[in-house]
């Protein structure tokens, strides 16, 4: 069978990126902070640039042809991210900020309402912080508790020990479905069907997964669903809240403003349906425009194709870090997308971010905002390079060259 390399023409692709023929100090970029954020695809770029060119205007209120073509384009994106998530309607999907933003909603609408003194809110041992924090607050505020899915020694959820935790006072599971620390991918599917078996909804983080996997949120039955535009090859502060319409249309508003209203009175106060309920104010119009553009070039190149290629790209990188004298893999899973986190003996994680960057290559030093995960293997700091589709096996070539060099430094340093 042809290599998966093979069938994906991986210099054609990173053509499309004008950024990758950047030169960092003297070097050409290596961009291996792909869990940090993405690099944009040329139509994404232009897509923004034609919007204010010729689209731009407020959306929804004026009578007049620019508002008409901003309307049209605004609610389109809505359409396309509906399609790329699998979801039944437009009307299910909320545009925000991003992934933080999103789930800070959900805690401020849904779990206000919902959450009550004594209920229980499991979230994974591999969250971001930005699915801990938010649960957290509200458990202070309801005197709720926030329980914890632990995670064996390679990183995988230990799906008995979730299945203890779930009991009648469980309202809601977070879980993340490609841990941003480890590249762990989750059993999302059977963590769903035990939380509703238990009575719990289910939101996950997709802010990892959109870009490396096929995602169908109707087959897997989330009830929120949650990702970030810049992380999957869009523009920075736009993202979006997937919900099951049922349980939107139950959910109080949780900002107040225009746009989300269909009267108001200085006595009350009618609100929109879902999804206008919940984007309150102006929204970030032209990020919308371009998120869709950028989730089309996606399914144009193919997420299927794409999932087969990184992964071959993660095996080739695993297997070559892992041949590196004092390097420790901090993440194990047998199903694992795009993230290599690991440490090396002898060295810091910035000091190695550092000594990278100075070849050009662009990698992520610290705690990735998931402390405990990391905490829970013993470290307050990994090097993490993360792979996207338009990376290359010779890229992996030039990474571990570096590390050798870092790691044989050492080596001769410490006599071994
Ligand atoms: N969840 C996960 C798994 C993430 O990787 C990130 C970003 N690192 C976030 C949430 C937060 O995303 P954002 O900063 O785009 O809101």
């Amino acid at each position: 069978m042809p290599k998966a390399r093979e069938l994906f023409d991986v210099q054609s692709v990173r053509r499309d990126f004008p950024i990758l023929a950047e030169r960092v100090n003297g070097r050409p970029l290596i961009w291996l902070d792909n869990a940090a954020t993405t690099q944009k695809p040329q139509a994404v770029i232009d897509r923004l640039a034609y919007f204010y060119a010729h689209e731009n205007s407020n959306i929804h209120r004026a009578a007049h042809a620019l508002a008409a073509r901003a309307t049209e384009a605004y609610e389109q994106a809505r359409a396309t991210v509906a399609r790329f998530l699998g979801a039944s309607s437009p009307e299910e999907i909320v545009f925000l900020r991003g992934t933080t933003e999103a789930i800070n909603l959900v805690a401020r609408s849904w779990g206000q309402q919902q959450i009550g003194e004594g209920d229980e809110i499991v979230v994974s041992h591999l969250e971001h912080h930005a699915n801990i924090v938010p649960w957290h607050q509200l458990a202070i505020e309801k005197g709720a508790k926030v329980r914890v899915i632990p995670v064996d020694d390679r990183g995988q959820i230990l799906l008995d020990a979730y299945q203890r935790l779930l009991n009648p006072r469980t309202r809601l599971v977070n879980i993340s479905q490609v841990s941003n620390a480890l590249g762990t991918v989750t059993p999302v599917r059977e963590v769903i069907e035990l939380a509703h078996a238990a009575g719990a909804k289910v939101l996950v983080d997709g802010a990892q997964s959109v870009s490396h996997l096929p995602v169908d949120v109707q087959t897997l039955d989330a009830d929120f669903f949650v990702f970030s535009g810049h992380k999957v090859f869009g523009p920075t502060g736009i993202g979006v809240l997937y919900g099951k319409q049922a349980v939107l249309e139950a959910m109080p508003p949780w900002q107040g403003g225009g746009n989300m209203i269909a009267d108001v009175t200085f006595e009350r106060v009618l609100y929109h349906k879902p999804p206008g309920r919940f984007e309150a104010g102006t929204g970030n119009i032209a990020d919308a425009v371009g998120l869709a553009t950028a989730l089309d070039y996606l399914e144009l190149i193919g997420r299927e194709r794409i999932a087969r290629y990184e992964h071959e790209l993660l095996v080739y990188a695993t297997d070559a870090l892992l041949d590196i004298p004092g390097l420790h893999l901090i993440g194990t899973a047998d199903d694992k997308a795009s993230v290599l986190s690991f440490v090396l003996e002898g060295h810091r994680p910035s000091d190695v971010g550092e000594a990278l960057s100075r070849e050009g290559i662009a990698v992520r030093a610290g705690h990735h905002c998931a402390q405990p995960i990391l905490r829970r293997f013993g470290h307050e700091a990994t090097v993490r390079p993360s792979l996207a589709f338009y990376n290359t096996h010779e890229e992996i070539d030039t990474l571990v060259r570096a590390l050798r060099r870092l790691s044989h430094r050492t080596l001769s340093i410490s006599g071994r």
